[in-house]
């Protein structure tokens, strides 16, 4: 097929081609004298993205899964209790996670389309008056059903409880896009990947500690190897990495970050919120609805639901197989039932409108009672009135 498929899924997002073309270097020495002037300013410059003065950053060759690992097992004691709420596929398997490595995980389940509960949250934290809960798992935008919780508010419950739990947020489809501010909320490990907001390919976990964080690397009794932050903190501190650097990888980092920083983090939110409030009211021209309930709506992820008799995947097979835009699957629960549009990274207007109408195309050929130009039309208005 003529021209290139069209990525809307949240991840792997587009990488810009000032990234690729970055990445687009011989292999170099990763233990030259030279190295430390490429990874030390990266290392320094990711925690203006975290929005931390105080934090630290680390970067390992893996992918955001790895970083909830990196989380739980260089701060906490095996059998710890750690508290979290299941509310998407992320939040699933972050859980799952938690419990295959022997965590003993309190589980709170929420309804698909909602986040995190602050009211329960408080009540419950105050409840544990001897402290036994050692960590909060907050999944701060939850892929799979669109949905984005109240890192703020989280912090706020855990304050009212006078709680001294660990603050752990997976941020990997809102740090880069969504407001995320990992010292003004308390968050002491904030977990993230290359492949959304930062718009590099997968393969690094991209992570930020807090003091707090990384004094209990010092006394957790959890065994740990390749993941162990004090390995990472050994080496970086003279510029180096543990193990052999994916100097590549590095490399688009270093340009992601100039875009992120040029951009201005608030501009970049901006962006994702009017680009995310474009596609919803093309949404709800067309009469469908999101799986995130009112008040949850996601800015890097929107998630709609098919109506009854209705299968998701067929829109999605007719949007890849006779337009060539890929676009999100539903995922284990919501298999079927939603189609995903990922608005995030390297977007703008037009390419949104362009997935928009891709969508609306899929959406006639598979039946829906919708008006042909209906969703287009009602994006272009708002992106008109509001560039
Ligand atoms: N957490 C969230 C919210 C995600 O969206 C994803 C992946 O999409 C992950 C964790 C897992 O990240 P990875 O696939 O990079 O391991």
């Amino acid at each position: 097929m003529a021209g290139r498929n069209h990525l809307f899924i949240p991840g792997p997002t587009n990488t810009p081609h000032s990234v690729l073309s970055a990445m687009h270097v011989p292999m170099e020495d990763h233990r030259s004298p030279d190295f430390p002037k490429l990874l030390k300013p990266v290392l320094e410059d990711l925690k203006k993205i975290f929005r931390t003065e105080s934090g630290q950053a680390f970067i390992f060759p893996a992918t955001g899964t790895a970083g909830w690992e990196i989380a739980l097992t260089n701060t906490l004691n095996p059998g710890d209790k750690v508290l979290i709420y299941r509310f998407g596929q992320f939040s699933h398997l972050w859980m799952n996670m938690a419990q295959r490595l022997g965590f003993d995980v309190e589980v709170h389940e929420v309804e698909w389309g909602k986040g995190i509960p602050l009211d329960h949250l408080e009540e419950r934290l105050k409840q544990d008056d001897s402290h036994e809960i050692k960590a909060v798992l907050a999944t701060h935008n939850e892929t799979s059903t669109g949905v984005t919780s109240d890192i703020a508010g989280v912090r706020k419950a855990m304050d009212a409880a006078n709680h001294p739990a660990f603050l752990f947020v997976d941020g990997v489809s809102s740090i880069a896009s969504i407001e995320f501010r990992m010292d003004d909320w308390g968050v002491d490990g904030a977990i993230s990947g290359s492949q959304k907001g930062f718009m590099l390919p997968a393969g690094l976990a991209i992570v930020c500690f807090s003091q707090k964080a990384l004094k209990a690397t010092e006394t957790s009794t959890y065994p740990r190897a390749f993941f162990d932050l004090k390995d990472q903190m050994n080496a970086n501190k003279d510029g180096y990495t543990p193990y052999t650097a994916s100097t590549p990888m590095i490399h688009g980092l270093r340009k992601a970050l100039d875009l992120l920083l040029e951009e201005g983090l608030d501009n970049i939110y901006a962006r994702h919120a009017r680009l995310a409030e474009g596609t919803r009211k093309a949404i709800a021209a067309w009469g469908l609805k999101l799986c995130a309930q009112p008040g949850w709506e996601s800015n890097t992820v929107s998630a709609i639901v098919v109506p009854e008799g209705k299968d998701a995947r067929d829109v999605l097979s007719t949007a890849y197989n006779k337009y060539d835009i890929s676009l999100g699957a539903g995922l284990t629960e919501v298999a079927g039932k939603v189609f995903r549009i990922g608005h995030i990274g390297d977007m703008n207007d037009v390419s949104m409108l362009g997935c928009i109408a891709g969508v609306e195309m899929a959406l006639l050929d598979n039946g829906y009672d919708i008006t042909a130009g209906s969703g287009v039309a009602a994006a272009i208005e708002y992106y008109r009135t509001t560039a």
